[in-house]
């Protein structure tokens, strides 16, 4: 079956009794053993839960996975991740990332001798460079958040491959919808499942998907042992998001496109980060090895002091942090997503004061194109007016 379909059809069922066609909420912690020695499967809720089992069997399958686990945010699947590494082991980090990914590997893992090195993970004589005889994995996230670097995922996993090095992808930005990491050679991937999958801004939660018996086995044992694990309510929350997964994202790409190309040509704005647009240095690994684009993109605009303006006017589009739901959320990633990079290195990369992310919904794009011109508009007079230009 096509993904569409198979997304259309999480976890549908048809009951017997009631023909109840949606795979109900076990909210059960404990389940009878049928006698001494035997188990129906489930045991305890944080091992295995019946709802959660399907979000996880489904996402193991789109993703083109051996086992998926769930996690209650996507923090949550890349600490449990990390919890592949010991003491004196070393990885190699995406430069752009998304700043709590940072901040978990800097100010925590590196307490328990975790140490990471950011490298453009699309440049091979740089992974080269960093690379040492404790390094284990390269993260990936691409495109990244906020800046939408591409890194070609079969090339480095091949190279990682080589030098026996775990892959892992964050694949929050395309899901499996668009981009399938581990088939083109990933080993891990990884989710916050609170952006796209779930989709409607009401659910926090993570993925992990792994690809062989060994690591399906050990991120098994992580996932059970740390317990940061997915409840059945928001199991179900997140099944249900799902299954409209290709519509929104098929409408999230068509409307990114035409605001990014609206505010390519406008005159206050200096660059669009849009690996959808030919102009982008990723676009042409990006079309290689995903079906389609994100709805979310950054640009910078001209002057600083047109940032604060333009939040305040925007009226459609919210100013608030997060991404991949239905409405349209703008970030100022420098003050809230990644201000946990320190200001140097956010600057190095180009998540600096002028930069703003925006996560395009599900509106129709004639009027999200008309609150930005409006919000442009009047920042553009108030800057005027006290004659900062
Ligand atoms: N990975 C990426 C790319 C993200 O954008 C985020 C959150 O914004 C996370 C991981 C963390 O996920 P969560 O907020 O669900 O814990």
């Amino acid at each position: 079956m096509k993904i569409e379909s198979r997304l259309a059809q999480i976890g549908s069922i048809s009951e017997p009794g009631t023909g109840a066609v949606n795979f109900p909420i076990y909210h059960s912690t404990a389940f009878r053993h049928p006698a001494l020695g035997q188990s129906t499967g489930f045991d305890y809720s944080r091992t295995k839960s019946p709802t959660r089992t399907v979000l996880e069997q489904a996402a193991a399958e789109l993703e083109s996975g051996d086992a998926g686990f769930a996690t209650s945010s996507g923090m949550a699947a890349l600490t449990t991740v990390f919890a592949l590494f010991q003491q004196g082991d070393h990885l190699l980090v995406s430069l752009d990332l998304y700043g709590g990914t940072f901040r978990l590997l800097e100010q925590i893992m590196t307490r328990f001798g975790v140490n990471a090195s950011y490298v453009d993970t699309n440049d091979l004589a740089a992974l080269e460079e960093h690379r040492c005889s404790a390094t284990k994995a390269v993260l990936i996230e691409t495109p990244t958040n906020p800046l939408m670097m591409v890194t070609d995922l079969t090339e480095v996993s091949a190279w990682a491959k080589r030098h026996g090095l775990l892959t892992i992808v964050d694949n929050t930005l395309l899901t499996p919808f668009f981009q399938r990491p581990l088939t083109l050679g990933a080993d891990v991937v990884v989710h916050s499942a609170t952006k796209y999958l779930g989709g409607h801004n009401d659910v926090l939660a993570g993925l992990i998907v792994t690809k062989g018996k060994e690591l399906s086995e050990r991120m098994g044992f992580l996932h059970n042992s740390y317990g940061a694990v997915l409840g059945p309510q928001d199991s179900w929350l997140l099944i249900r998001g799902m299954k409209t997964l290709a519509l929104r994202m098929e409408r999230h790409e068509a409307n990114a496109l035409t605001v990014a190309r609206y505010l390519q040509a406008h005159p206050l704005i200096a660059e669009v980060f849009h690996p959808g647009l030919p102009d982008h240095p990723g676009y042409e690994i990006q079309r290689r090895q995903a079906s389609g684009n994100t709805g979310i993109f950054s640009f910078k605009v001209k002057e600083a002091g047109l940032v604060e303006p333009i939040l305040r006017h925007i009226k459609l589009i919210a100013f608030a942090e997060s991404l991949g739901g239905v409405e349209s959320l703008m970030t100022y990633p420098a003050v809230q997503t990644h201000a946990d990079i320190p200001e140097d290195i956010r600057r190095r990369v180009g998540v600096d004061d002028r930069l703003l992310r925006f996560s395009v919904g599900i509106e129709h794009a004639d009027d999200l194109i008309a609150d930005l011109g409006q919000a442009l508009a009047a920042a553009e007079a108030e800057l005027h007016a006290k004659g900062d230009r």
